[in-house]
């Protein structure tokens, strides 16, 4: 039975999200369209399968095809990366965070972390979450220019002796220079993990600096630029790799998704191929023509530029408008982004100066240079008449035009 013959209310909802996907222009940045292939992975048989263990250690028969899944997904993680050591299992990127820091550090170990506010993310030592109260996280920040305080993050570490320098971030527009930081790290003794959740897509294809030859252990989602199923993924040095596998199973987690697993190593084949390089590249390039709009029309671009899929832009100090107010506006336009703090911001975090916004998923879509500029032309005419809902309706109007231009999953209803 479908799921339209046997719950009719659940597939309005469901076709109501799909119509959302569609008609609108989706510039969330950790946000991505997987393909047939992965949603076809996702909801296959391996979902019913129990696996807990790695491959030819189980705790339950009947595991050998699944295996041989789990096989596939880890050696092209490893192909995709260069990996040493690949875990597949983690159920998403905090997970696979929390597993890498109980792997490799004791209670009340110093991790040296990017400030949240700069760009970092909850998981690396924000006072809200669990781990925060287990680890002692000191926070590094960016300099003026927008790239992170090398010389800074150095002193800090001679002062703090971290045992571990953590990089990685969801609002930062910038890449890292990951030489220096591990050999900051070798000064001071302290281990390097790198949380490359957003960029791994890029990374993968070549179009960021990949911090895997260098550091001793690499967090990631699957769901972001990778353009994989929901999910995380944790690659270290071989020295590494049994605290890893330990550390997420049983340490934290019970039996693996093998259905995602199966979505996860569809992704990694589709990110080997040629047109994914095309596709990193095409990213990098709509955020640029953004980049390049959003300063010509005024806008203060924080961290000074992109260097990825994102960009973190100061809608209060640029035009007077709230991060919220701006998010509203977009909404009722078509646009999805997200308010997001800027660095060192004043307001409060439900309604802070900033929005962040990038272009994996519109890039997904086929959307290229030309697009971008009049996107650009869409949310500055947004922002600024936020409260004017007659404008945001006509540009509503026009969005749902070009969006139909761009087909999105025609193959499916529910
Ligand atoms: C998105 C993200 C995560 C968390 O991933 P979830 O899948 O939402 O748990 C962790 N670290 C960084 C840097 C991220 O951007």
């Amino acid at each position: 039975m479908t799921i339209n013959q046997f719950d009719p209310v659940l597939a309005t909802m469901l076709n109501a999200e799909l119509n959302r996907q569609r008609d609108g222009l989706e510039m969330i940045p950790s946000e991505n369209f997987v393909s047939s292939a992965v949603l076809e992975a996702l909801g296959s048989v391996a979902t019913n399968k129990y696996a807990e263990g790695y491959i030819g250690k189980r705790y339950y028969g009947g595991c050998h095809h699944i295996d041989e899944i789990e096989a596939l997904a880890i050696n092209r993680a490893k192909q995709l990366f260069g990996a040493e050591h690949v875990n597949v299992q983690p159920l998403s990127g905090a997970p696979a965070n929390i597993a890498a820091y109980s792997a490799i550090l004791e209670k009340g170990d110093t991790v040296l972390g990017m400030d949240l506010s700069h760009g970092g993310h909850l998981t690396h030592g924000h006072p809200v979450t669990y781990i925060a109260g287990i680890y002692n996280f000191v926070r590094y920040k960016t300099a003026a220019d927008g790239s992170i305080d090398y010389d800074n993050l150095r002193d800090m570490a001679i002062e703090h002796k971290p045992k571990l320098i953590l990089v990685g971030y969801s609002a930062y527009s910038r890449d890292i220079d990951y030489a220096r930081v591990k050999q900051i790290a070798d000064e001071v003794g302290a281990l390097t993990m790198a949380d490359i959740a957003h960029i791994a897509g890029l990374i993968a294809a070549g179009e960021m600096n990949n911090p895997i030859p260098l550091f001793d252990v690499i967090t990631t989602t699957t769901h972001k630029t990778l353009r994989g199923p929901r999910g995380g993924m944790i690659m270290c040095k071989q020295a590494f790799a049994k605290q890893i596998d330990k550390a997420v199973f049983p340490g934290l987690q019970g039996g693996p998704h093998e259905n995602v697993i199966a979505a996860k190593a569809v992704a990694f084949k589709e990110a080997l191929e040629p047109a994914f390089k095309d596709y990193a590249r095409q990213i990098k390039l709509n955020a640029k023509v953004l980049e390049y709009e959003f300063s010509s029309a005024g806008y203060k671009i924080m961290f000074g530029r992109t260097d990825n899929h994102l960009l973190l832009v100061d809608v209060m100090g640029s035009k007077g408008v709230t991060g919220k107010q701006a998010q509203v506006a977009l909404d009722l336009a078509g646009i999805t982004v997200n308010k997001n703090a800027i660095p060192d911001d004043t307001r409060g975090p439900m309604d802070p100066s900033g929005i962040r916004f990038g272009t994996p998923a519109l890039t997904t879509r086929g959307m290229k240079e030309i697009e971008m500029k009049q996107i650009a032309s869409w949310m500055n005419s947004a922002i600024q008449n936020w409260q004017d809902i007659e404008q945001l309706e006509k540009i509503r109007k026009e969005i749902l035009i070009l969006t139909s231009r761009f087909p999105l999953y025609s193959d499916i209803s529910y």
